[in-house]
């Protein structure tokens, strides 16, 4: 029993399949719209260009730059740009969150070390000076 019908669900499977591929038009479709999509991912609000949806700030910045008078807020083409900052492309520049400035050198010792060199400088040319005679 059920064996015909294994077959004609085995059938029915691969015809399924087969509908499946035969819809690659559409997928072709959905594919070609992505792509689309991905290639005017960003677009200038001023000129309506578009760019690549892996344009990176500083491209898009140049394109304000190059295309548009100078002192045309990057903004008011890309949103995007709306907190970017030519000179500091990465965000490398900020300050960190904590604002602490870095490590704080150990001055203390340092200046032990001043000290003492100026200690030992003292002493040589204290000598120096016994030598000399001058006092
Ligand atoms: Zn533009």
């Amino acid at each position: 029993m059920g064996k015909g019908s294994n077959v004609q669900k085995a059938q029915a499977a691969r015809e399924r399949n087969q509908k499946k591929m035969g819809k690659s038009d559409e997928e072709r479709k959905a594919a070609q719209a992505k792509s689309k999509a991905d290639a005017a991912a960003f677009m200038c609000l001023a000129c309506r260009q578009t760019f690549m949806a892996n344009a990176r700030p500083p491209l898009l910045y140049q394109h304000v730059i190059a295309k548009h008078p100078a002192g045309t807020d990057p903004a008011s083409c890309f949103p995007q740009l709306k907190d970017f900052d030519p000179n500091d492309p990465k965000g490398e520049k900020k300050p960190p969150a904590g604002g602490a400035g870095g490590p704080v050198k150990p001055k203390k010792t340092n200046k032990k070390k001043d000290d003492n060199l100026d200690a030992l400088l003292d002493a040589g040319l204290g000598g120096n000076k016994k030598k000399g005679g001058k006092k």
